[in-house]
This record gives C-alpha cells, sequence and structure tokens, in this order.
C-alpha cells in the first residue's frame, strides 16, 4: 500500500513541477487579478465579559491607512479593504448595544467609507450560559445560528443605513443551513471557507461547543454557486450567493507521509492548494510567502486572490510584524501591477470577466 502511494506521490509531484513550470508565463498576463484583503473588526479577546476596547483594531486601522498608498504605488490601482464587522450577541452582552462599533468609531467608518472601503459581517456563534457563566459555541443549535446572523445583518442596516451584502462568518465556521438562510437575508458574498482547513470540535482549545467546524477539504478552490445540500460542492446555480474561498497553496520540504496524507485528505485536483495561505503567519523558505503565492497563482486558470487577517493582530507585535513582512512581500511580487485590491463584488465581475478573455 505503502510503495503504490510513494508512486503516485512521485507522480503528482512531477506533475506538479510540469504544470508549475509554464503556468503563469503562459496565461494572459494583462489580465488583472483582484485581490479582497478582508479584516475581522473585533474586540482582542475571545471570551470577553465586560466592554474593553478594541486596541487592536486601532493599531491595525493605522497600519493598513498606512499602506494605501504603498498599495496604490505597487499595483496601479486603489487600495480599497474590505472590513467585516462583529455586530452580534456577543457584542451586545458586552456592549450594551450590537451597534456598538458603529458608535465607537463612526468617524473612523466615516473616513474608511470615503476611501472607497467595504463592509460585511463577522457574526461569532457565542452565547451567554447564564447559568454556567460561559460562552458557548453554539454551532448545533440552528435557531440560535440564524439569530447571529440575521441579528448582525439588521445591526448592520441600523449602523450603516444599507443592506449588508457580505459575510465571513466568525472561526471559519459554516454549515449549508446557514448558507441557504443568509441567502435568504440578503447576503450575496460569503468569504468564510478556508481551503485545507480540518475539521475540529472546537475553535480553541477551552472554549465549549456544541456541533463542530467542518473541514475544508474537498471545496473548490474558485468562486462557486454553494449546493443547496451542501454548501462544499458546486452547483450550476443560479443562487442569490456566491461562496469565494480563501487562497491556498502548497507546502515544500514536508516529509513524504504528511504529503501523501494531504493528497488523499485533499484529492489531487487540489494538491497544490492543500494549506491556507495564513496573513498573519510567519513563513520561511522553501515556503516563504513569496514561494507560497508563487505556487498559489500558478494553481489556478483564472487567478484571484481572498486574505484574510483579524484586526486583534495589531495589539499582537509577533503577528503584527508578519502581516507587515507578507505586505511588503505580496507588493513586491512580479504580478503586483495586477493586483487589484476590491470588494467581494467586484472580484467576482473581474473573475467572470477574465474567464470569457
Ligand atoms: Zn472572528
Amino acid at each position: 500500500m505503502l510503495r503504490a502511494l510513494d508512486v503516485l506521490a512521485a507522480c503528482t509531484s512531477l506533475a506538479s513541477h510540469v504544470i508549475h513550470a509554464g503556468s503563469i508565463d503562459s496565461r494572459d498576463d494583462a489580465a488583472p487579478i483582484p485581490l479582497v484583503f478582508c479584516i475581522d473588526v473585533e474586540p482582542d479577546a475571545r471570551l470577553i465579559r465586560e466592554p474593553v476596547e478594541w486596541l487592536g483594531f486601532d493599531a491595525t486601522r493605522g497600519f493598513l491607512e498606512e499602506q494605501r498608498l504603498p498599495i496604490e504605488q505597487a499595483t496601479g490601482s486603489p487600495a480599497r479593504f474590505c472590513w467585516f464587522l462583529r455586530l452580534d450577541p456577543q457584542i451586545t452582552g458586552c456592549y450594551g448595544s450590537a451597534t456598538w462599533v458603529f458608535e465607537r468609531y463612526a468617524a473612523v467608518i466615516d473616513n474608511l467609507q470615503r476611501n472607497g472601503d467595504h463592509f460585511g459581517i463577522h457574526p461569532h456563534a457565542y452565547r451567554w450560559l447564564e447559568d454556567r457563566q460561559i460562552w458557548l459555541h453554539d454551532f448545533a443549535n440552528q435557531a440560535w445560528m440564524e439569530h447571529c446572523v440575521a441579528s448582525s445583518l439588521e445591526a448592520f442596516e441600523q449602523g450603516l443605513g444599507t443592506a449588508c451584502r457580505s459575510m465571513r462568518f466568525g472561526d471559519r465556521w459554516l454549515s449549508t443551513e446557514t448558507v441557504n438562510c443568509s441567502e435568504r437575508l440578503g447576503i450575496r458574498y460569503d468569504l468564510t471557507v478556508e481551503p485545507g482547513s480540518p475539521r475540529r470540535e472546537t475553535p480553541m482549545r477551552g472554549e465549549p461547543a456544541t456541533g463542530f467546524l467542518p473541514d475544508y477539504y474537498r471545496v473548490p478552490r474558485m468562486p462557486y454557486v454553494p449546493d443547496q445540500r451542501d454548501f462544499r460542492r458546486s452547483s450550476a446555480g443560479p443562487r442569490g450567493v456566491r461562496l469565494i474561498p480563501l487562497t491556498s497553496s502548497a507546502l515544500a520540504g514536508i516529509p513524504l507521509r504528511r504529503r501523501i496524507s494531504r493528497l488523499l485528505r485533499n484529492g489531487v485536483r487540489n494538491r497544490r492548494q492543500a494549506t491556507p495561505l495564513a496573513f498573519w503567519s510567519d513563513w520561511s523558505p522553501p515556503n516563504a510567502f513569496t514561494q507560497l503565492l508563487d505556487r498559489a497563482l500558478a494553481a489556478q486558470v483564472n487567478p484571484y486572490l481572498v486574505f484574510a487577517i483579524r484586526s486583534s493582530i495589531g495589539a499582537r507585535a509577533d503577528r503584527r510584524r508578519a502581516v507587515e513582512n507578507n505586505l511588503r512581500d505580496l507588493l513586491a511580487h512580479s504580478q503586483a501591477g495586477r493586483f487589484f485590491f476590491c470588494s467581494p463584488g467586484e472580484l467576482l465581475d473581474m473573475w467572470d470577466a477574465n474567464r470569457q478573455r
């Protein structure tokens, strides 16, 4: 069995090299590469019990504002970010209002809007258990999950005066019922799916949960219309909502057994996009950010990029340094002139147009 797997791994490695060698150069290099840069705007700590300030958001926002000019210089197009706001029951429970972020950061949000940035919701599933005095991720409670989405959408509309179209669910949790429900409630773009991520019993050790986080091994690696019966599969549609998976890549230099297990989990088709390209992580050769980005672009026939960070990274020196380094490498990339920092809707327009070329 192992010998057969060795042969399989060797063949896919060779195939990967052949494809990699010709992919980027043989494509139409004039086509723009849409890029959505998401920031989950939320408290720095997770299990909050009192209304603490969002210092990470202050720092992250300040840093990204400073990056607008370098981004515009590197890409030749405006730098637009996508901010996904926490407006869920945990925020209501701690801050007394789901719309706290709009009140506390009114001037900031106004300024971001003036820069052409995009906004969406980032609901987490926390439910406060009064008797146990703890927060519970109540994933298995569909009525609660729908309440988290519906109340966040309501707060969004109250705060910005416009209907919300974009969602990134907290802790990359998602379910078919929730996708179907959020579509009914008006969500058009969902950027929750992180290809290559494993199933987990809880998002964080020590945080109780009902249900589980689904694995995203076999999900499509391109924007897709989700199937009504399984959101992790694509369907012909048409539907109001599309899922836009985050960018994933392939690790080099990992032991053969690990490579094989990744291959078996993700499937041959997804072998070159089996690892989430986390923007807040430190990467080093043979998996430096630039190398992973090269592989992520080469693996796609019609390339697009989606990255996401939590606002709390601004309060952590190590995470912030990693984001700064990865952004520097992103802007120094040989294809940076093709990157177009945009909203999810613009990404789909551009991606669809590129497909027609
Ligand atoms: Zn979050």
